[in-house]
């Protein structure tokens, strides 16, 4: 972006970014601002005036983003019965018109953090719920300590630069980062049993505080309709049921901003971090039917399905074992390509750096070396244990549909019944910064991305 642009720009942080780049000094910085201001405020008196409006608006005087995560909350959910909240946001919003692409593996913890950093999961380092680290033998299970979790959180970016944050419950919010120390007030301490209305009405208290302590960012996780959908599979009535809770609970704070006369002022993004698929006994792959090809001892493997995670111990006399991986690959290819193993066509088997560069999962010396991408649905086990069951299940390819979750926007930057084309949720953390004004730290998301989603600041979304 030129600075030709910054005429348009009233709110000097929104895009203070672009002329840091240029290492302008911060006294020039300042300088250019206040010409700049000068140029908008001037230009609010000529008719040429008419779509370019600063804040206030009416109640707020400074931009407030609350991100509501419901989690597995799969792309079409939205149809399943009434959801008359949602769509308001969608007809009055912007909404990813098939849905938000999570990032791999689909779950929860890696997709929920990518959400907040911009970062694919290689990168800020929660690589899977849970995991080992092939190097130093610890093992993660969503654990608070700040040596996992790499990367600046947007909690972390709006209070390094003076602003208020607010999480509740979203994964990652409660680990010490930059200037953010998880305070009790504003970072309540993750606690299923916290029905989803309190959630929602501690949300909605903070913007009765004075406009200085309202949270410039809220981040508020609900953990349905994930919860149903595992114990039931996707298609069960009682998702259908957790799918109108949330939309009740979007109803809840829809009413709560209009009661303070601000829902057209926060802007209020409504997303998911994956989908989820029916996961049956009956199409399952078993690793001891590879015997004939290759044994593969249970101990060898750090995670089954969705997403086989292997990490061979091939002992201290092998001198390459690098070289024992590549073999391994290749053997537990063939099996399953021979047409002998049942449901073989439906696992694939990598060594980490020749998965496809789609996917972004290489870059970590946390991913095991070897790693199986399960079909849409597939389990594997070990071996055959006689259950026969069928539930719900997510961590798949995210180039499945099944996997997709749902993005929209409401507020002033959002303009209103736009869609766009689907894109990764590592592109949100530039949104939201973008909206803030905040300086934001490096992504795997494109800075110009937001040109696709936002309104360009001042612009207001009802003139057109
Ligand atoms: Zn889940």
């Amino acid at each position: 972006m030129s600075y030709n642009n910054h005429h348009k720009t009233f709110f000097p942080m929104a895009k203070s970014k672009h002329v840091l780049s240029l290492k302008l000094s911060i006294t020039l910085l300042n300088l250019l601002i206040v010409a700049a201001t000068a140029a908008v405020t001037n230009g609010l008196d000529t008719p040429s005036s008419k779509i370019w409006r600063p804040w206030p608006f009416k109640k707020l005087n400074k931009p407030v983003v609350l991100m509501i995560s419901s989690d597995g909350f799969r792309f079409g959910y939205q149809f399943k019965t009434d959801t008359p909240n949602i769509h308001l946001l969608i007809s009055e919003g912007t909404e990813a018109k098939l849905g938000l692409i999570p990032v791999f593996p689909t779950m929860t913890f890696p997709n929920h953090y990518s959400i907040a950093t911009g970062l694919y999961p290689a990168y800020h380092g929660i690589i899977m719920n849970k995991f080992t680290d092939p190097i130093t033998g610890e093992t993660f299970n969503k654990g608070l300590d700040p040596k996992w979790w790499l990367g600046e959180p947007l909690w972390a970016t709006a209070t390094n630069q003076g602003r208020k944050a607010l999480t509740y419950f979203w994964p990652g919010s409660e680990v010490p980062k930059g200037s953010w120390t998880c305070p009790k007030e504003l970072c309540p301490h993750f606690n299923l049993s916290v029905p989803f209305e309190e959630r929602v009405d501690t949300i909605l208290n903070h913007f009765d505080l004075p406009e200085e302590d309202i949270p410039d960012l809220m981040m508020l996780y609900f953990n349905e309709p994930d919860g149903a959908g595992h114990n039931y599979g996707p298609d069960d009535p009682r998702v259908t049921q957790a799918v109108a809770k949330i939309d009740k609970m979007i109803g809840r704070i829809i009413q709560g901003l209009k009661k303070r006369e601000i829902f057209d002022e926060v802007h209020v993004i409504l997303l998911g971090d994956h989908g989820m698929v029916t996961n049956c006994d009956l199409k399952t792959i078993y690793i001891d039917d590879l015997a004939d090809w290759v044994k593969i001892p249970a101990d060898w493997i750090q995670a089954y399905s969705p997403v086989l995670a292997m990490n061979p111990n091939w002992g201290k006399d092998v001198k390459n074992p690098g070289e024992k991986n590549a073999e391994l690959v290749a053997k537990m290819n063939e099996a399953l390509t021979s047409g002998k193993v049942e449901n073989g066509e439906f696992l694939q088997v990598y060594l980490k750096e020749k998965l496809p560069k789609r996917l972004h999962y290489s870059e970590s010396s946390r991913i095991p070396p070897i790693i199986g991408m399960v079909g849409e649905g597939l389990i594997v086990r070990q071996n055959r244990t006689g259950v026969h069951e069928c539930y719900g299940d997510h961590g798949y390819d995210n180039k499945y549909f099944s996997m997709r979750s749902i993005f929209m926007g409401h507020g002033p930057r959002f303009r209103k019944g736009k869609k766009v084309p689907s894109f990764e949720n590592v592109q949100i953390y530039n949104v939201v910064a973008e909206i803030l004004g905040l300086q934001p730290a490096p992504t795997n998301g494109s800075s110009l991305f937001t040109r696709n989603i936002l309104l360009p600041f001042g612009e207001t979304r009802d003139v057109e």
